[in-house]
């Protein structure tokens, strides 16, 4: 099967007045087509940093990333934006919602970008609210959802330009159970239907859907387990 993630001693260093943080120490991961990853590790050892990069939201400052086949990690801004632009859905772990927007026209902002006809976004959106059962909050704004509903928005702002790749940043962290198992019910039926996922998770019960579990810590990964057996599948 095909790598579309490939890096090599990738590096992250954070610079603030007094203080130098090393985030990332040297990051070799390899992800094929139709994998489901999970990255776990403690608070503060480089899960969000690894996965923005991932996700071409941020370079390293060192080493090297091929997605999909194009040597990446010197990508200047507007670079990483067109290439995320058809390929990526990411779900921020702060949700990061547009508040002049309601839960419509924050789901449909990828498909404009995307360059859809309006007919077609209105069938994909309601499409996807209907699917996360947000459908009812259509117009309303994110300051007048809950956690859980803003997080529906957030994922299906991310899955709906149906990308090739979907980075989730703690998908299910601000979500009771029940919640969180339709988030991740979702993810996995994409997963199914052939769209590679990258995700972190705290949550054991969530990691259950990878295929694949990196355990990261203090910059580096420590661990690589394969959880599932139909990897071989997977990757034959
Ligand atoms: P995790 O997601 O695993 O909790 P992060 O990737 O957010 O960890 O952070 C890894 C380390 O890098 C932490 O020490 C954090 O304080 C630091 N860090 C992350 N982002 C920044 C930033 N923008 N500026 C300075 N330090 C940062
Ligand atoms: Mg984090």
């Amino acid at each position: 099967m095909e790598s579309i993630i490939k890096t090599e001693g990738l590096q992250k260093v954070f610079r603030t007045d007094e203080i130098e943080t090393t985030a990332l120490q040297g990051v070799n991961l390899e992800i094929k087509r139709g994998e489901f990853v999970a990255i776990m590790g403690p608070s503060g050892c480089g899960k969000s940093t690894l996965l923005n990069i991932l996700g071409l939201l941020d370079n390293p400052n060192s080493g090297s990333y091929q997605f999909l086949d194009t040597e990446v990690a010197q990508f200047n801004e507007k670079q990483r934006t067109h290439l995320r632009k058809n390929n990526v859905g990411f779900v921020f772990q702060s949700f990061n919602l547009i508040d002049e927007l309601s839960v419509f026209e924050n789901v449909e902002l990828p498909l404009i970008y995307q360059g859809y006809k309006v007919k077609e976004r209105k069938e994909k959106v309601e499409q996807i609210l209907e699917t996360l059962q947000i459908a009812h909050r259509r117009n309303h704004f994110p300051q007048q959802l809950s956690g859980g509903q803003q997080q529906r928005v957030a994922v299906g702002r991310a899955v709906v330009g149906d990308p090739s790749i979907i980075f989730a940043d703690e998908p299910t962290g601000n979500l009771d159970s029940k919640n969180g198992d339709d988030v991740m019910n979702l993810l996995n039926e994409l997963n199914e239907k052939g769209t590679t996922i990258v995700m972190v998770t705290h949550s054991q019960r969530d990691a259950q859907f990878a295929n694949r579990v990196i355990r990261l810590f203090d910059g580096r990964i420590v661990t690589e387990n394969i959880v599932k057996t139909n990897l071989q599948q997977v990757l034959s």
